[in-house]
């Protein structure tokens, strides 16, 4: 299989270019040259098939030519190593649990995928492979779990000082080995610039060896809509399912849009974000404005640029009546989330994070209009992920820390402290 460029459809290159360089040189994303569809052999069957069995067969549709079928089974297996339940609140709302992997939010599917296909893909390459990663506070977490001790391979990720929480802080920092994390002294679009920076300088990307582990990377998108299809395989046969997505990024929506592409019969998708809602606005009038991203408690979803946009207009052939046909977009404030996660402990005793509840919320009113529908929420993190907005809204002593997030506690940080200077930066990559 050959990728493009959404800039350039001449731009063409194999699975390995693609996943290694993750962007292509002329700033569009990359896009398979086929999208695949899984036939009949497979919806056959597919309800009676196993979470790994599902990935098994949509990684093969996509990356199947170019890796064999053992080694892509072994990616999987590694990948998909923890279950998606679906949870059933009342008639029609259900939230699907993405948040049983190693750092509890959805993001550990790609980055486990991305980690193993990218080790599959340089195996046998003598020189060593540099992942470098600006986070503002879940994908580090993801990536530094998903690449440690991975041979062959070493993770440099930047995090804006002050701006993760003390959990996501050490989950970037206390692994050690082949992890090492830069306390940046600025934001996140100064931990970006810097990374950009790296890139930019071919002759520095080159003798390092960089690769790119951002939620751009088609590696992170494919295996997400593994649990799409196993989602609707929990509901009852013949229920077609609306999903409802928290997004920033949206990465987690346009990989709802290729397991639609893949066969998988869904009802509609409802794009739900906090008060950086360029999508919404755009699918409401046609105009898109990015903007610099304003902060809210889903600080995972502050995202004023989504970096999937351009993908999601391809998807669509660029028609804004296409898109807005198959996604409705909805937007929450803070206030509002914060009810939502009230009420939903007080209907149905559960705990939701601030991500989910936005996507809950918007569930609630896209069922009141479409009576009958049965929604299903995508819940993109474990709420103690976000203990100090749970804590205000439900109490004191409102969660049950998983084991895998209390034992960071105890863990030492280790962190290099830099200035947001790209000298500075360089100097210390080259010394490495
Ligand atoms: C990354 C993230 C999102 C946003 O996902 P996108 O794919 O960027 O739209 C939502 N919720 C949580 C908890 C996340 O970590």
């Amino acid at each position: 299989m050959l990728y493009h460029s959404t800039n350039n459809p001449a731009h063409r290159v194999d699975l390995k270019e693609a996943i290694l360089r993750s962007l292509p040189p002329d700033n569009g994303l990359y896009m398979p040259d086929v999208l695949p569809t899984l036939g009949e052999d497979f919806w056959n069957d597919w309800r009676d098939r196993s979470f790994q069995d599902i990935g098994f067969a949509v990684a093969k549709a996509f990356f199947g030519e170019d890796v064999p079928d053992d080694a892509l089974r072994e990616i999987v297996a590694g990948t998909v190593s923890f279950d998606a339940p679906l949870v059933t609140l009342g008639p029609g709302d259900h939230i699907l649990e993405l948040f049983h992997g190693p750092t509890l939010a959805f993001k550990d599917f790609g980055a486990r995928f991305m980690a193993r296909l990218m080790a599959w893909l340089t195996r046998g390459d003598d020189r060593e492979l540099t992942v470098l990663v600006a986070t503002s506070g879940d994908t580090g977490g993801a990536v530094a779990s998903a690449f440690h001790n991975v041979p062959g391979t070493r993770v440099i990720i930047l995090y804006p000082q002050g701006k993760v929480s003390g959990l996501q802080e050490k989950q970037l920092t206390a692994l050690g080995g082949n992890i090492t994390a830069l306390e940046i002294q600025g934001s996140f679009d100064d931990c970006q610039a810097l990374v950009k920076s790296a890139f930019l300088d071919r002759e520095l990307a080159e003798r390092l060896n960089l690769t790119s582990a951002n939620s751009i990377n088609l590696a992170r998108l494919v295996p997400q809509s593994f649990y799409y299809i196993h989602a609707a395989r929990q509901l009852p046969e013949g229920v077609k399912p609306t999903f409802v997505i928290p997004s920033g990024n949206f990465g987690n929506l346009t990989a709802g849009l290729l397991a639609v592409q893949l066969g998988l019969p869904v009802d509609q998708f409802v794009a739900a974000t906090n008060l950086n809602d360029v999508v919404p606005e755009y699918l409401r009038l046609g105009q898109y404005t990015p903007r610099p991203s304003v902060a809210t408690i889903s600080n995972a979803m502050d995202v004023g640029a989504p970096s999937n946009f351009v993908r999601m207009q391809a998807l669509f052939g660029g028609s804004w009546e296409a898109m807005k046909n198959r996604i409705s977009g909805f937007a929450v404030d803070d206030d509002q989330t914060r009810a939502a996660i009230r009420t939903v402990k007080a209907l149905h005793d559960y705990a939701i994070d601030p991500h989910g509840a936005i996507g809950w919320l918007a569930a609630q009113k896209w069922r009141a209009n479409h009576p009958g529908s049965a929604t299903v929420t995508l819940e993109t993190a474990h709420p103690a992920k976000f203990l100090d907005v749970m804590e205000a809204e439900l109490g004191h002593d409102c969660l049950a820390i998983p084991q895998r997030l209390a034992v960071l506690a105890g863990r030492q940080k280790v962190a290099t402290l830099l200035p947001a200077d790209k000298a500075v930066f360089r100097d210390w990559l080259c010394s490495m």
